[in-house]
């Protein structure tokens, strides 16, 4: 810790010192404030449609340029080749390095090779980038657990934990039915969340408290490519149609993102639920502004949030460390092995939100105003 601290005393100075110099000779390219140069940055983000994606890429320019960086942040809208040539463009301009949130995390290897041999560290950001040696330090949250927290949303739900996973006492014996959904197969992350989600829900399947009527319970059945809340809808449409025509209800679904469980709440919409006693439980993930609102509305019942400025400021240190010359902070060094070699990470903690730590969780903290979300 303390070593970080003067570590960033050490790139505030340099930034400085930079600032003043851009400043003295007039050569300063003007812009915004805190610009200077510090060298360029790449930061390679998935895609727009997400929101929470638009946060992380703010989050990191921002905390970059603080830092006395510039920045050249692109966005692919989930095209890999599009995500292949902005990083070969960032190498071309002579970015130091690079802070790349994959979309498809086995498709890299070779643009990252390119940077390697031009002496280029890479942060995976988020997601892991997989079948690479060229992948110095991944930042991201503990993904295992996240699919935990989704689990125990789901339970808390429908009374059975507390939302730390505690059993509850005289909890309802059940059955009910679940069926579930995961993220994209060629996202690291996915297996993660949904392993993390079954470890948690494999002894409530396997005792009947739980019944997935669909059968569908093997992560490539339930899988979402690019996590596309269409494709998850019409998946709901068929599951709805095929083993809930006679009138038995789905209780619950665990949905990985809140993209998706806006799809599954269509797919229910257009199915006749309403919301109310026989509305099901569902899932999702990263606080998107419109499933707070749906949380708050009772379509959603949980969210969980991975502050992105957090996760930012994690990726910028690495960054400003490894351009120090310094070793970045790390906490994980086992569990992230990407095909070729563990790669070093720093894994932050994330939260369980429900209707009522709204407040608590995402206000309190800055993420959301109440205005934004609606009271
Ligand atoms: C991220 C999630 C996000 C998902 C879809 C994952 O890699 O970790 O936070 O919900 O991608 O964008």
């Amino acid at each position: 810790m303390k070593a970080k601290k003067i570590l960033f005393a050490a790139a505030t100075l340099t930034a400085g010192a930079l600032m003043l110099s851009a400043c003295g000779g007039g050569g300063s390219t003007g812009g915004s404030g805190g610009e200077s140069d510090g060298g360029l940055i790449g930061v390679a983000m998935p895609t727009k449609s997400s929101e929470r994606w638009i946060q992380d890429g703010d989050a990191v320019k921002s905390q970059l340029e603080d830092q006395g960086f510039t920045v050249d942040l692109q966005y692919a809208e989930d095209d890999i080749p599009t995500q292949v040539s902005q990083i070969e463009n960032m190498i071309t301009k002579g970015a130091k390095a690079l802070i790349v949130a994959s979309i498809d995390g086995t498709t890299l290897s070779e643009v990252l090779q390119s940077a390697a041999d031009a002496d280029i560290p890479v942060i995976a950001y988020d997601r892991l980038i997989r079948d690479s040696e060229n992948v110095n330090y991944y930042a991201s949250f503990d993904n295992f657990v996240v699919g935990q927290q989704q689990a125990w949303s789901v339970l808390n739900g429908l009374g059975l934990v507390e939302l730390d996973g505690t059993p509850i006492d005289g909890a309802p014996a059940g059955p009910f039915n679940i069926e579930l959904f995961a993220g994209s197969p060629d996202d690291n992350n996915a297996t993660f969340f949904f392993n993390g989600a079954m470890d948690v829900l494999q002894p409530y399947i396997d005792d009947d408290t739980l019944v997935v009527k669909s059968g569908q319970t093997d992560f490539q059945q339930v899988a979402t490519l690019r996590w596309d809340g269409e494709t998850a809808q019409s998946r709901m449409e068929d599951i709805l149609t095929a083993n809930y025509s006679d009138g038995t209800q789905v209780n619950a679904i665990l949905s990985p993102y809140d993209g998706i469980s806006r799809g599954i709440i269509s797919a229910l919409e257009g199915a006749g639920y309403s919301t109310g006693a026989e509305w099901p439980i569902i899932s999702g993930q990263d606080a998107e502004l419109d499933s707070v609102k749906a949380i708050n509305a009772g379509e959603q019942y949980a969210t969980i949030f991975k502050d992105t400025r957090e996760l930012a400021k994690v990726a910028v240190d690495m960054a400003a460390a490894i351009l120090n010359g310094e070793e970045p902070e790390v906490n994980n060094t086992t569990d992230y092995d990407n095909g070729v070699k563990v790669v070093p990470s720093y894994l932050l903690e994330s939260q369980i939100v429900v209707k009522d730590n709204i407040k608590e969780t995402l206000v309190d903290s800055g993420y959301w105003t109440e205005d934004e979300i609606g009271g």
